[in-house]
């Protein structure tokens, strides 16, 4: 996840927070020392409440790391690399570096986490009680962590994928039908129908007259229901190009232009007639730039005759280029961030092909008018 700071490293994985979380701990420092710890005890000074909300906000965000770190270890134990853990707004994000491979090991390595959480909540409750004749602050500090490491495994477990309950979830309809397909497409579905229930008791809460607590729990269910539909998107995208390489979609013989052709040239010989949004500019087989016809809307017809595609092109350090090893998924987002409609392909500064707009969603068409393919 961007804009992330990194705090540091364990076993390899590295561990960081992203913006949105400093603001949570800043608000939960604040609720805990105002109000939380002055409900349980109306007895220490200004000073302990901050104290100890500050320590209590810290031993929370281990939580999280704790329970990001037991998915990862049972990942890494099951084979499947773990590169980074970033915390925010909603807790934390282990990020795998690929699916994983069985429905067994899916159960395992989302379970993991909330088994941690179950586990810190059960430890709080007994240091709980075995300081309340020490340490009033402390007793108070671990009756917090335990109902909030409670409230952790309780919200993780609704079985709204990509929420750990949704992962485990589809972890045991895959067991059972077997299709990894199938049991996404009904945890994907299942989770945009609990997000739109929180939205909708979220709304029955606000007009039963308690507005703070409607709201809050309408923007888990809008993040629920969305975090669901994007899993189910990446999902089909990632399927729709399983076992599809650039090479396989691009122009390996695109029309090119000399640097030396003038603007009339170009637009009488490749640009009209053949519908092209853009031709790479080649120079023995090296990729100098491409030249669009955006390029040319500035410049006036009468210095067409004059002016040479070099004098107009986007140059070559100012493009975005793929190679043949770049996965599709990728080329798309350029194409859609940078709004453009073709990415020339390169090896070793060679120009070895072009990929369109055009081109991959002629594929998109031809793949959804066939069967599906239901090996997996
Ligand atoms: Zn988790």
């Amino acid at each position: 996840m961007e804009s992330s700071y990194k705090i540091g490293r364990i076993k390899g994985i590295e561990i960081g927070i992203h913006y949105s979380w400093l603001i949570i701990f800043a608000l939960l420092t604040y609720s805990l020392a105002e109000s939380f710890f002055p409900s349980l005890h109306d007895n220490w000074s200004s000073g302990q409440y901050w104290i100890i909300a500050i320590i209590a906000s810290l031993l929370l965000f281990a939580s999280v790391v704790a329970h990001e770190l037991g998915h990862s270890f049972v990942a890494i134990a099951k084979g499947i690399p773990v590169h980074n853990i970033t915390l925010f707004i909603f807790g934390g994000v282990a990020s795998l570096s690929q699916d994983v491979k069985d429905a067994k090991t899916e159960f395992l390595v989302a379970i993991a986490g909330p088994a941690v959480s179950l586990g810190i909540a059960v430890i709080s409750v007994a240091l709980m009680y075995v300081l309340r004749g020490i340490s009033e602050q402390f007793s108070a500090v671990f009756q917090y962590l335990a109902l909030a490491n409670g409230l952790l495994v309780v919200f993780n477990l609704i079985p709204g994928f990509p929420l750990d309950g949704g992962r485990v979830f589809r972890s045991i309809v895959w067991g059972i039908t077997n299709s990894m397909e199938r049991a996404t497409r009904i945890a994907t579905t299942l989770g945009v129908i609990i997000g739109y229930l929180f939205v909708i008791v979220g709304i029955f809460i606000v007009f039963s007259g308690q507005l703070i607590s409607g709201i809050w729990f309408g923007a888990i269910g809008w993040f629920l229901q969305n975090a669901a539909e994007q899993s189910m998107q990446q999902y089909r995208t990632q399927r729709i190009f399983q076992n599809v390489q650039i090479s396989m979609l691009m122009d390996p013989n695109p029309t090119v232009v000399d640097p030396g052709t003038t603007i009339d040239e170009l637009v009488d010989h490749h640009i009209i007639g053949s519908n092209s949004h853009g031709v790479p500019v080649v120079q023995q087989g090296v990729l100098l730039g491409i030249i669009t016809s955006t390029d040319l809307k500035s410049t006036p017809r009468s210095e067409w005759s004059t002016l040479r595609v070099a004098d107009r092109m986007t140059p070559r350090q100012q493009l975005v280029t793929v190679t043949t090893d770049t996965p599709i998924e990728v080329a798309m987002q350029m194409m859609s961030e940078k709004d453009i409609h073709q990415i020339p392909v390169v090896r070793e500064g060679m120009l070895v092909g072009l990929l369109t707009r055009g081109a991959i969603i002629r594929f998109i068409q031809l793949r959804s008018e066939l069967p599906p393919d239901t090996k997996a």
